[in-house]
This record gives structure tokens, C-alpha cells and sequence, in this order.
């Protein structure tokens, strides 16, 4: 039997894609459920222009959903002129958090190195122009992210799902961004990033779930749901030595201020 996650503390999912065909059948009970453990925010972060407009519709309906929006690196082969314009008048929303989820992912190559490259440069600067945060995807493509956002200088934003060493870590956060934490940390093999988890300053760090993807111990293998934030959220504790309080406070306090969770100008206040 699946055990009850209590709402005893407040968590933010700094990353989910609840808009995903993988919640057809259950998103309302999905979205309850992460409520009812206190997960009051969550960012739903755009990976392709229909999966922005699904988010943004998403968000209007939950006052729980923060939508971002972005063409992931995987669908960065769609970027057409047509599909730029219409992601630009996305971004502009003033409901719109973030853009994201942008990046580099050089393990799965779905699209072009080159067209990659391309869509993460536009839309880095297209969050510049708007002074939006960057959720940024990177995978087995570290030197490469690490060396556009060095030659942009200081922004602000999340690696989400961090999976570079130390030293990028460090890089990262001189840079001013922020780290994104999710179920990898609660995995038995992990190893590298517990270690930066311990030394990271706690007002860089964002605890995530990638929803649907990457679930943590002990639903590895399964579906994620924001609610299992909570698992997140524990592990992080223990390998700080600190309350769940403690950190559920800080990270959702992180979350807020750098996503402005608590401004909803076209929403109720
Ligand atoms: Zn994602």
C-alpha cells in the first residue's frame, strides 16, 4: 500500500511536465495529491511549442501551476520562423515564469548539435530581453552549456536535474544560477551529487521532480508525481544534516523569489 505524504510542510516543484500524454488518464488526482503533500507551487516547464501552449492552459485552470516556456533541445529541429514568433509571444505572458526548458543534450542527439546550439543561444537571449529566468536541461553537453553561459556573464536561473561535478557546480553558481535537485539524489548509486548537495549554499538550491520522469527511491521505475517532491526534500536533509522544515523553508523560498511565484498578475490578487 502507498503510504499518505502529509502536508506537514510546504514544497515547491521547481520542475514537472503535468501537461505530459502520461497523466491523461489522472492529472486532477495527480495535482490533488501533490496538494494534499504540500506541494503548493509548481513550475511546469514547456518542451516544445505545444507542450508551452498545453502548460499555459494548464496553469490557468490549477492556481497550484506556474507555467514556463521553451522548445527543449530534443525538439530544437522545430524551431522554425513560424514556431519562433509564436514561442516569443508565449514568453511575453506576464503569467509566463520562466523560459525553459532550454539546453543541450548531446547523449540522445535528437536534433542537430548545431540546431541545439542555435535554440538554446535565441532563447537564452529572448530570456534576457523579457528578465525571465532560464530552466536549463543539460546532458552529456557540460563543457559546451558551461562555456555559452560563461561567454554571457551573470544570469539567473536553474541547472535543473544538475548532473556536472563539483567544479561545474561552482562554475554555475559564480555565474548566479541556481541548482535543481531531484529523484537521481535519492538513487543508492549516486554518488557525485549528494557530495555537491552537501556543500552547495542553501539559497541556490531548488528541489524538482521532472514529472513524469525520474522518479526517486522508493518509485524508481515509476511514474514521478510533484508529490514525490517529498522524497527529494528528506534525502536533501539528511545529507545536510538539517530539518525537513529547514529545507522544504529554504528551497521554497528559493523557488519564489526566483521565479516570483508569489506575483499572478493574471490571475486572482
Ligand atoms: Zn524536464
Amino acid at each position: 500500500m502507498e503510504e499518505e505524504l502529509s502536508a506537514a510542510v510546504e514544497l515547491v516543484d521547481s520542475h514537472a511536465h503535468l501537461e505530459a500524454r502520461h497523466f491523461a488518464a489522472d492529472r486532477e488526482e495527480v495535482i490533488a495529491r501533490a496538494i494534499a503533500a504540500g506541494v503548493m507551487r509548481i513550475v511546469n516547464a514547456g518542451a516544445s511549442l505545444p507542450a508551452s501552449e498545453a502548460s499555459i492552459t494548464l496553469a490557468e485552470a490549477h492556481e497550484t501551476i506556474y507555467p514556463a516556456v521553451g522548445i527543449h533541445p530534443h525538439d530544437a529541429k522545430t524551431l522554425s520562423e513560424t514556431t519562433w514568433v509564436a514561442l516569443q509571444a508565449l514568453a511575453r505572458r506576464p503569467d509566463v515564469v520562466a523560459i525553459g526548458e532550454i539546453g543541450l543534450d548531446f547523449f540522445y542527439n535528437l536534433s542537430a548539435r548545431e540546431q541545439q546550439v542555435d535554440a538554446f543561444r535565441r532563447q537564452l537571449a529572448l530570456a534576457r530581453a523579457l528578465d525571465k529566468p532560464v530552466i536549463i536541461h543539460d546532458r552529456d553537453a557540460h563543457a559546451e552549456t558551461l562555456a555559452i553561459l560563461r561567454e554571457l556573464g551573470p544570469y539567473r536561473g536553474v541547472l535543473h536535474c544538475f548532473s556536472g561535478d563539483a567544479a561545474m557546480a561552482e562554475a554555475v553558481l559564480d555565474l548566479g544560477y541556481h541548482i535543481g535537485v531531484g529523484g537521481p539524489v535519492t538513487f543508492r548509486n549516486a554518488r557525485v551529487l549528494p557530495d555537491i548537495v552537501r556543500r552547495l549554499p542553501l539559497d541556490r538550491l531548488l528541489l524538482e521532480t521532472d514529472a513524469p520522469y525520474l522518479a526517486p527511491q522508493p518509485h524508481r521505475g515509476q511514474r514521478n508525481e510533484p508529490a514525490y517532491v517529498r522524497y527529494v526534500a528528506e534525502r536533501v536533509a539528511e545529507l545536510r544534516a538539517m530539518s525537513l522544515a529547514e529545507i522544504a523553508q529554504a528551497t521554497t523560498a528559493n523557488a519564489v523569489v526566483l521565479f516570483r511565484l508569489d506575483h499572478r498578475p493574471t490571475k486572482r490578487g
